[in-house]
């Protein structure tokens, strides 16, 4: 059996569709977990994404707590006899996984972008060396657990017609050494660039704080989101961390990704190479972006940005 589990629930879902394709070729069925806060309605929805089975359970705790949540899916693991383990590569994700490995004495890969049959092995693909090569890997014994990152694999087609069981459960997991008493949300821009489908983003091509303007402009009419490389939100903080894309930063898959002023590192090209378009604008010929860009802009952004924005507002008027 293959478990699947992310608290992102647009994540379980795409494991969902994965496990299934992957279930079929290890001729397993797939059993997805909700922990604490699953609706009836996320577990049917998990079934008609690809899931056979999945199991609601429920908690004392409102929030995320790992030693918990290790416990409960260590006993869901077991009494499924499950042997391939899916866990969402989210901040709790990273944090859940390693426990559980040493629960299970399991081998675990982590932040893996594919997941297939090879030689009859469950093989898998991770970037290594700051996105520079891929990593082939196989597991020597089982269980094994693979985390993946949000959006690495597309939302499979929903099957509304399917059925499977839906079980609520409460398991006993005990007591810990410590408590949660408090959960403060972090003060943000309320910016999700991993949920935005159009981002314009800058880089250390702009001038000065202000000039972030010229992109807000054409995300104006773009209907889209600010994004920026590191140098923007960590060195200089002209942005906060929410508008961070990259390797260290977030991992965006927008259908347009309009990259200002950014030369290109593998370390940014990491977090957006999974854009369906990307367009550069950069006045160095030689920026590594190009090679990355499906359609390149040589040019001086101060310059190109606002004729950018004067054309888009203008077919929009037409
Ligand atoms: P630069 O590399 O300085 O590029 C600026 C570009 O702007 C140049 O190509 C230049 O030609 C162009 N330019 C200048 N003026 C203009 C103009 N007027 N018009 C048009 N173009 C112009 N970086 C990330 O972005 N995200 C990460 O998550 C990340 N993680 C990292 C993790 C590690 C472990 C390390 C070591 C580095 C990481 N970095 C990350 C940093 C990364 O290596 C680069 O330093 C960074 O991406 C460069 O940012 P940039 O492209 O904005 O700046």
């Amino acid at each position: 059996m293959i478990l699947i589990y992310s608290d992102s629930i647009k994540t379980a879902y795409e494991l969902a569709g994965k496990g299934k394709a992957l279930a079929q070729e290890l001729n397993t069925q797939v059993v997805a977990a909700l922990i604490g806060t699953g609706s009836d309605k996320e577990a049917e929805e998990l079934i008609q994404y690809g899931a056979d089975k999945v199991i609601i359970a429920e908690t004392t705790l409102q929030t995320f707590k790992v030693e918990e949540y290790t416990d409960i899916l260590e006993k869901i693991a077991a009494e499924n006899s499950c042997d391939t383990i899916l866990i969402g590569s989210t901040k709790n994700g990273k944090e859940l996984a390693p426990r559980l490995a040493a629960k299970l004495n399991a081998g675990s890969v982590t932040d893996c972008t594919n997941i297939y049959l090879k030689d009859g092995k469950v093989t898998v693909e991770r970037f290594v060396f700051s996105g520079n090569a891929v990593a082939v890997q196989q597991f020597a014994s089982t269980p094994r657990i693979v985390t993946v990152p949000p959006k690495t694999f597309d939302l499979p087609a929903r099957d509304t017609g399917k059925k499977g069981d839906i079980l609520k459960k409460k398991y006993d997991t005990g007591t810990y050494g410590s408590n949660i008493v408090k959960v403060q949300e972090m003060s943000s821009d309320s910016v999700n660039v991993e949920e935005a489908s159009i981002i314009v983003s800058c880089g250390r091509g702009l001038k000065k704080k202000e000039d972030i303007k010229l992109l807000e402009e054409l995300a104006a009419v773009l209907k889209a989101t600010i994004g920026c490389s590191r140098p923007i939100a960590a060195d200089l903080k002209w942005l906060s961390v929410d508008h961070w894309i990259g390797l260290s930063g977030h991992k965006v898959k927008p259908k347009l990704y309009v990259a200002c002023g950014i030369s290109g590192q593998i370390q940014h090209i990491a977090g957006m190479r999974d854009s369906n378009v990307i367009v550069a604008i950069n006045k160095d010929p030689e920026a590594p972006i190009f090679k990355s860009a499906d359609y390149g802009i040589v040019g001086d952004l101060y310059a190109v940005l606002p004729a950018l924005t004067n054309a888009i507002r203008e077919v929009i008027k037409s």
